[in-house]
């Protein structure tokens, strides 16, 4: 069976309760996107999927994964949309920024942690700190490159019994910082709803000419001596790295009629320096939630004796 046949029968079967759909259509809207428009195949199934809950006048929250979910740990989380089942323990709840948000924090287990949302209109039960969970049901979610579960109406909570000691899944990497990249600095994201991919010359890769939206990101290389490591620096993390807020760059901006300004200041004062970046990975990046500065080049044995002792 051809994996068009496979993701048109998926969909099929997500839609059977709400949409009296036929697989052959879904099929041939899948076919004539990927064969016409040479659209990737998972950007395919998003946009059919889109047409489909339109007609249904669902949310995509409202979608069940259809039929039972893989159980999987924290790192296999590595792409959106996926119904996965989980078992975690709510390590941090943080305050939640919007209505529609009922409990918003970190989930752990051995593997590591995970953001997860829990949305009001979802009704489940309150999830206390410290507590571990059977979570059936959750969807994935990526943002800038960070994965997130979200638990929505079709969730199953149940208390688990055992404990769990939850890992660290950070990456830690060091040297100097040899190049900020182009598309670092002040950039424009395309507005379209779950896209937010960096607009070059005003354009998205995806949907076209697009306003966009300012953000502050900083693609950047550290060198120590013997490997390079790429990191990434989220809008907050850059503001801290660099002491330039967004308000600050779109100034700098208009100042100077030119947004490349903003990377210029960025690598002027900090091309060259030592820094030591702790974070997630993703896919070849360490994503920066800590950064320190280093006296100077990383300590060579020191490293050694360290990597010796793990
Ligand atoms: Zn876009």
């Amino acid at each position: 069976m051809t994996d068009l046949r496979t993701q048109a029968e998926e969909i099929h079967e997500q839609f059977s309760d709400q949409l009296e759909i036929d697989v052959d259509d879904v099929h041939e809207r899948l076919e004539t996107l990927v064969d016409e428009y040479k659209v990737p195949l998972d950007e395919a199934r998003r946009s059919v999927t889109s047409t489909y809950l339109d007609e249904a006048g669902m949310d995509r929250e409202e979608l069940s994964g259809g039929g039972g979910n893989e159980q999987v740990q924290v790192s296999d989380v590595d792409a959106a949309e996926q119904w996965v089942d989980l078992t975690a323990k709510v390590v941090e709840l943080w305050e939640p920024n919007s209505d529609a948000v009922a409990q918003v924090g970190l989930l752990g287990d051995e593997t590591g942690t995970i953001k997860f949302t829990k949305w009001s209109k979802s009704d489940l039960q309150e999830l206390e700190e410290g507590e571990v969970y059977h979570l059936r049901n959750v969807v994935t979610d990526e943002y800038q490159g960070r994965f997130s579960v979200k638990l929505n109406r079709t969730t199953v909570i149940e208390d688990a019994e055992e404990d769990i000691e939850v890992g660290d899944d950070d990456t830690t990497v060091e040297g100097a910082l040899v190049d900020i990249q182009s598309g670092s600095g002040l950039i424009k994201r395309c507005p379209e709803e779950d896209c937010t991919r960096v607009l070059q010359n005003g354009r998205c890769s995806e949907h076209g000419e697009a306003e966009g939206e300012f953000d502050l990101r900083i693609k950047g290389v550290l060198d120590d001596g013997e490997d390079v490591h790429e990191v990434i620096f989220d809008k907050e993390a850059t503001e801290d790295f660099t002491g330039i807020t967004l308000e600050e760059a779109k100034e700098m901006a208009m100042d100077a009629l030119d947004t490349t300004v903003v990377a210029d200041k960025m690598r002027k004062e900090t091309l060259g320096r030592y820094y030591r970046v702790t974070g997630p990975t993703f896919s070849r990046y360490v994503l920066a939630d800590e950064v320190e500065e280093l006296d100077g080049p990383v300590d060579a044995e020191e490293t050694l004796i360290k990597a010796r002792s793990i």
